[in-house]
């Protein structure tokens, strides 16, 4: 099939590469030349992994092709999908702009019948929004092409995409067009085989999934920290908790670490979106707003505990373990590590940070500052370092040689934002050690 998608970010260029990987024919279509000229010769913008060598393999076979020339993309496909992003706005709600922007080049330069598939995720209402730019600009042009608006939210995670969307749990698609959800499946077949995915429903419940989904999983984020605040208040651990509630299914052992407080491009954006949308339509999201709050300032529990440690880190050199918004991506949206860099320096604290895959994005979100050394190795973010944070759980952070530790960082004391440690065997080595919810070590 030919398929066109309008915007290579993480869940563009994933899924377009995907879709060309099962063997159809796909144009990718972005307005950053730089990132279009980039993946033509082969530079990936992110990373993602496996995601690499899928693109190129893909595209030298010819089957996936990126422009700017977003008439000639729309020519190509049958089945047309929005995969541009959708920024908070000031107050919170969904910024559509870049998806109505999109909505109406394809109104713009549509020839014949088109499925219009939206992947972003968008508030409940956008797919009439999609609807109503389109039917513009075909009016403006006197044409009445016949189009369908279609929700296809995306489940992908970042750090696992490529194997999310090659094997997805489900494909939601939000339609009241027998035909459109027809060619859907047939677009999905390939990811289908093993037995049924498509879960398919009406426009506006699709929309609302996407929203749904993700806080559900924020919320399960947020009541673990919450559980940790009263772990650490009342003297218990929250790991042996973690460990007490994860077995029975009905909780289940997904989503219930406490930590940092989540980041990332969709869990804040989209939690306060739902709220702001709820609050549009007349519903109190006091739970929503729960959960954000209690995400805030989870966000700030770690320069809490080097502040209860320390009183005071002025002058400090801290070693930062980890800037991504979580192992495996180089994305660093709302993340954790943010909050705290941004506190350390206005408490007149220097940082040394060292991460696996976001050293090129810290370097490009803070410039250079004489307060920040991005470093190449774990190793080199602990010379001359007071103290040890680790914000992302890296899998190359989980055991480091403690005795060494000990030798090294300076103050002798680790801040571990993801519970990655046995405090005991920490301490054992000579270190002090702070972790999130763990009241034994008060
Ligand atoms: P992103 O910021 O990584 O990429 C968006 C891309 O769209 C950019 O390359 C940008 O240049 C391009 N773009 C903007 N306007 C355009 C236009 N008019 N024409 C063509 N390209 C244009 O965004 P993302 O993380 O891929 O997210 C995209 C959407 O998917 C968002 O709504 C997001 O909430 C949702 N989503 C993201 C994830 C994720 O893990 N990142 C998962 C599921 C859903």
């Amino acid at each position: 099939m030919r398929v066109t998608i309008f915007g290579t970010g993480y869940v563009g260029l994933v899924t377009g590469t995907c879709l060309a990987e099962v063997g159809h024919d796909v144009v990718c279509v972005d307005i950053d030349e730089a990132k279009v000229e980039g993946l033509n010769r082969g530079v990936i913008p992110i990373y993602e992994p496996g995601l690499s060598p899928m693109v190129k393999a893909n595209h030298a076979a010819g089957r996936l092709e990126f422009t700017t020339n977003a008439a000639q993309a729309i020519e190509h496909g049958d089945v047309v999908f929005i995969a541009v992003g959708t920024p908070p706005d000031e107050d919170g709600s969904a910024d559509l702009k870049y998806v109505l922007a999109v909505a109406r080049t394809i109104g713009q330069h549509m020839q014949r019948t088109t499925i219009v598939v939206n992947k972003s995720t968008v508030p409940v209402g956008t797919a009439d929004k999609v609807r109503a730019a389109i039917a513009h600009e075909l009016a403006e042009r006197r044409t009445n092409l016949v189009f369908d608006v279609v929700s296809n939210p995306e489940f992908l995670k970042e750090g696992d995409a490529v194997n999310d969307c090659m094997r997805p749990d489900r494909i939601v698609v939000g339609t009241d067009s027998p035909q459109a959800l027809e060619k859907l499946k047939r677009l999905y077949a390939p990811f289908n085989r093993s037995h049924e995915r498509i879960v398919a429903m009406d426009v506006r419940s699709a929309e609302l999934t996407k929203y749904a989904a993700n806080a559900m999983l924020a919320t399960k984020i947020s009541f673990m920290n919450e559980m940790a605040c009263i772990a650490e208040q009342v003297g218990a651990d929250i790991e042996h908790v973690r460990q007490g509630i994860g077995s029975d299914p009905r909780i289940g052992w997904h989503f219930i670490y406490p930590g940092a407080g989540y980041g990332g491009s969709c869990f804040p954006k989209d939690v306060q979106a739902l709220a702001w949308t709820a609050q549009q339509y007349g519903c109190n999201p006091r739970l929503l707003d729960a959960v954000e709050a209690v995400n805030a300032a989870q966000k700030q529990h770690l320069f809490e505990l080097m502040t209860r440690h320390y009183g005071d880190v002025r002058g400090k050199t801290v070693a930062v373990w980890g800037l991504a918004f979580k192992p495996n991506t180089d994305d660093m949206r709302a993340a954790s590590s943010r909050t705290l860099l941004q506190q350390l320096w206005d408490a007149g604290a220097r940082v040394q940070a060292f991460d696996p895959e976001a050293t090129q994005e810290a370097r490009r979100i803070f410039g250079n500052r004489e307060d920040l050394h991005l470093c190449a190795t774990a190793g080199e973010a602990l010379q001359g370092a007071d103290a040890l944070v680790v914000v992302t759980e890296w899998k190359q952070f989980r055991s480091p040689d403690f005795a060494r530790l000990a030798n090294v960082v300076k103050d002798k004391v680790v801040f571990d934002g993801r519970n990655l440690y046995d405090p005991a065997e920490v301490e054992a080595a000579g270190l002090s050690y702070y972790g999130i919810g763990r009241g034994r070590s008060l």
